[in-house]
């Protein structure tokens, strides 16, 4: 147990502890609030609280919390070898089987795996490998990069100026000189309107144009996507969206990135987003559900031509210097395989027979006075607020929404994803059962009915 008494530990926090995506001020007024224990869905405060998680930790926690099998493999893993180089030729039996799982369940033709510690360095690896790829293959005028609007790719130097969230770019001297973007294919906001195939032309049209103004194919390097956009506010695209955006990479001669690192492993149904539309991206990111958060990780898988093309275009004697020590940690790859196990026993069916529950809420919801957009693929999805259903406006900022959401949800031991501009989102562990997911709708109603009760929102409406 923990010597130091609570209050001491949110001092310490606040004094030395830097939080992700926080404004600084803001946290050391707030204070942190502590976890201690998590089983299953649910997670346990230090002041014994129990809080139902409908947002798997950060969308990551996909096999649920307290996996025994998980802790045995990593304790076995450490206890025979907690550390293999990759550099100089080394290697470790668990990466190498897991590089093996992976290249056989991703979409074709993607047959070569770097590992990273996780989403933001997987997007940077790919980014990197681009462009020693155009460079090998003697087009070193071919770098620029396209992503679009409401995306995120992580937060490195270059990830972060793909991610195209105004928080994420301002003060940073973002986006950098080759990264443009392109609208997002928004079906309840994008002027288009809702209809899938004027959506799906509306983007096709975009991307085209964007690579026109930047000087045609000889000059754009690659197009990067999420199959459904996560931390922009769950956008999800029409189902031919992704396909359609395929096909249009390969008429422009572009590469196209698929970045799963939230739509992976079951979180949208099939192991991958990119195999239900049966997309093969020239490369793909993902991390988070690839060791359910036991563990950091994350992946770059490329096909099989940007990996030749690499290798051609250096001298054998030559290294290619890309590297992190802790690539293809053991440890973090024995606890993927035990979670790629857990997934094809069970899990992804569960999170296939709960997303239909899941998915009726969602529909029901949709009547609350509050609620302006709902939008869901699987077990991942979000509600969007807004105080005129008609004309879809969101509330104004000053009514500081997001933070009264993530106040009401904590009161009802709900932990869910609160958007700054009034919504929420949702991304439960696939061991989610039908029982707990009404259990969170019925928070998610309270959460939504308690704003409702404020006299300034009720005015805003
Ligand atoms: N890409 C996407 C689509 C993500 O959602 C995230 C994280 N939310 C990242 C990249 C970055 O991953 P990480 O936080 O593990 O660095």
């Amino acid at each position: 147990m923990n010597a130091i008494p609570n209050r001491s530990l949110i001092e310490i926090d606040r004094d030395h502890l830097i939080h992700p995506v926080m404004s600084f001020r803001g946290h050391e007024k707030a204070g942190v609030r502590i976890l201690e224990s998590g089983k299953g869905m649910w997670l346990t405060d230090v002041d014994g609280r129990q809080l139902l998680d409908a947002f798997a930790g950060l969308w990551c926690v996909n096999v649920g919390y307290g996996q025994d099998s998980i802790v045995e493999v990593a304790t076995e893993q450490m206890r025979k070898l907690p550390y293999a180089t990759g550099f100089f030729g080394f290697g470790c039996e668990a990466a190498i089987q897991l590089a093996g799982e992976l290249t056989a369940l991703a979409p074709a033709g993607l047959d070569h795996v770097y590992f990273t510690l996780g989403g933001s360095d997987a997007v940077d690896s790919a980014i990197r490998y681009i462009v020693h790829y155009m460079n090998a293959t003697g087009r070193p005028e071919k770098k620029q990069f396209i992503a679009q609007v409401n995306g995120y790719h992580g937060s490195s130097s270059t990830g972060a100026g793909l991610t195209a969230l105004p928080h994420m770019q301002r003060g940073f001297d973002l986006p950098l000189r080759w990264q443009h973007h392109i609208p997002s294919p928004f079906p309840y906001r994008h002027p288009a309107g809702d209809d899938p195939q004027a959506l799906i032309a509306a983007s096709v049209a975009a991307l085209e144009a964007k690579v026109a103004e930047l000087g045609g194919s000889d000059k754009v390097a690659a197009f990067f996507c999420e199959p459904i956009q996560g931390s922009g506010g769950v956008i999800v695209p029409p189902v031919g969206w992704l396909k359609a955006m395929r096909e249009a990479c390969t008429r422009l001669d572009i590469l196209m990135v698929v970045d799963e690192v939230i739509t992976a492993f079951g979180r949208t149904g099939p192991m991958f987003a990119s195999n239900a539309e049966g997309v093969s991206p020239d490369l793909m990111t993902m991390a988070k559900g690839l060791t359910g958060g036991y563990m950091p990780m994350g992946a770059v898988m490329l096909a099989d031509h940007i990996y030749q093309g690499i290798a051609d275009g250096a001298a054998e004697s030559m290294p290619i210097g890309h590297g992190y020590t802790y690539s293809a940690h053991p440890v973090s790859a024995a606890v993927a395989l035990e979670c790629l196990r857990l997934y094809q026993n069970g899990l992804l069916a569960n999170g296939e027979k709960t997303g239909l529950r899941f998915a009726e809420h969602m529909e029901r919801v949709k009547d609350h006075p509050l609620v302006g957009d709902v939008r869901w693929r699987g077990m991942l999805g979000a509600i969007e607020l807004v105080n005129d259903k008609a004309a879809k406006t969101n509330f104004a900022y000053d009514l500081d929404i997001g933070g009264r959401l993530a106040q009401l949800s904590w009161n009802e031991g709900l932990i869910v994803r609160c958007f700054a501009n009034g919504g929420l989102g949702f991304a439960p562990a696939l061991c989610c059962t039908e029982g707990e997911m009404d259990d969170i709708f019925a928070r998610v109603h309270t959460t939504l009915d308690k704003l409702l009760d404020y006299p300034d929102v009720r005015a805003a409406m």
